[in-house]
């Protein structure tokens, strides 16, 4: 039975290894956005692997091209030899990429992991550019290996970087706890500026970095989007400071914010972009793409056995085109629309939802303590706790939502592109319905 699977499991898996989180759910099949249960329970999916799922579970456009590959005698592994598959997925990641970075852009596949790519993109630029440090910001995630971790924001896991750089971390504009106290366009204005002030005060104590990293839309940092003009001023600063860009897309990229790639909202042209996640169509598949001129590796210089994986490259190049093919980056910013929308009317009638926000299918909703002290931006205290219950009387009504943000207290969506228009009347309804009983 199920709850035999789950006891087992959770006995069998050592504490060290499971997520923080825990569902009592043991998935047998699914499809699409639903996610069915061994109780014959279905659930809406809106974690979709952490966002892997561009086109829900078992696409049958993947599905016909991992058993086309399959079929076709093709070996499933090669270490760096030329395969069809490779050079297919290739052509359609620098097809899909903004022309003005794709072309002449070099792609790098790393270990299988996004974290693989975060750390494969900051060696490069460190030898490119001789210098070791980065810039990363606040509230940044980048993944669980040394060089990502130190990178990443939250300081119950961060490291210093491996090479012995300092990391410089700035503030990200995220408006509703503005770092300056001053909130909207006002402090994402400051946010700009203080990157630029600081790297021209000799005495700021920042030596010229290696690399600057940063999200579009943060995701686990409770799914806070950058604004065009900022990512536009981060950009200008950087290049004339010869300092590299590194936009990590591995959650913001195939279309989930309602562009195929996050950064062509703002229109920046990156030096490096990292993406992983649903590049792969489900299948564990990461790669740093990188403008010509870092290209700074002698050959062997960044290897690994698993570095990309013939069924992954399949599904991937699949999904790829499915997506830029089928309209469903217009249909993840016209849905996404609809629920901002939406939840923000359900923020004026429930007080503990403290903030709204995202981009496309990528969004937000923060709960806080509206009985509790407001800060001088109007900003309630976060409500953890809360966000536990919520989420817990979400899976009550059938719906999988993950918590994230820098307290735990951000109910976090991240449904398919796919997403019905009937599914997103559901997962506004359960949503507005598990808030109001777990809040009252
Ligand atoms: N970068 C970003 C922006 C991410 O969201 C994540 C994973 N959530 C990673 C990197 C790390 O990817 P992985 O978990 O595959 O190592």
């Amino acid at each position: 039975t199920a709850a035999a699977i789950l006891r087992r499991q959770r006995v069998r898996e050592s504490a060290a290894r499971t997520y923080a989180r825990s569902f009592p759910i043991v998935p047998v099949r699914a499809s699409g956005m639903t996610v069915e249960g061994a109780d014959g329970r279905r659930y809406l999916d809106c974690l979709s692997g952490a966002g892997t799922l561009a086109l829900g579970h078992n696409h049958p456009v993947v599905l016909a091209a991992i058993r086309r590959t399959l079929d076709s005698g093709a070996p499933l592994h090669l270490l760096d030899l030329a395969t069809a598959e490779k050079d297919d997925f290739t052509t359609a990641l620098l097809e899909s990429l903004p022309a003005p970075f794709a072309k002449g852009a070099r792609v790098h596949f790393c270990g299988p992991a996004g974290t693989d790519a975060v750390e494969a993109a900051l060696k490069l630029m460190q030898t490119a550019t001789g210098r070791r440090g980065a810039l990363a910001f606040t509230g940044a995630y980048h993944g669980m290996t040394a060089g990502a971790l130190a990178v990443t924001g939250n300081v119950a896991v961060k490291q210093p970087l491996p090479s012995g750089g300092e990391v410089t971390r700035l503030p990200y504009p995220y408006a509703y706890r503005c770092p300056f106290g001053v909130g909207g366009e006002a402090g994402e204005r400051l946010a700009a500026v203080y990157t630029e002030r600081l790297l021209d005060d000799p005495a700021g104590g920042v030596l010229p970095p290696a690399a600057m990293i940063v999200e579009v839309v943060q995701g686990e940092g409770g799914a806070v989007p950058a604004p065009d003009a900022w990512l536009r001023e981060q950009r200008r600063i950087t290049a004339e400071r010869g300092i590299p860009l590194i936009v990590d897309e591995v959650q913001t990229g195939v279309g989930r914010t309602g562009a195929m790639w996050a950064v062509e909202h703002s229109g920046i042209v990156p030096d490096a972009m990292v993406l992983s996640k649903a590049i792969g169509g489900s299948l564990p598949l990461a790669v740093v793409v990188y403008r010509e001129e870092y290209d700074s590796w002698q050959p062997g210089a960044h290897t690994g056995t698993f570095r990309g994986n013939t069924l992954a490259m399949a599904a991937g190049a699949a999904t790829l085109r499915h997506v830029a093919a089928d309209g469903l980056v217009a249909r993840a910013e016209q849905v996404g629309h609809r629920l901002l929308t939406e939840l923000t009317a359900l923020k004026g009638r429930l007080p503990v939802i403290g903030d709204v926000r995202g981009r496309g299918l990528m969004l937000g909703v923060e709960l806080v303590d509206p009985t509790g002290v407001a800060d001088a931006v109007g900003s309630y205290p976060p409500d953890p706790a809360l966000a536990v219950r919520v989420r817990e009387a979400c899976l009550a009504r059938g719906l999988i939502v993950e918590l994230g943000g820098r307290h735990d207290a951000v109910l976090r969506l991240l449904p398919p592109l796919t997403i019905t228009d009937e599914q997103a009347g559901a997962v506004l309804e359960r949503l507005a319905e598990a808030i109001a009983a777990a809040g009252s």
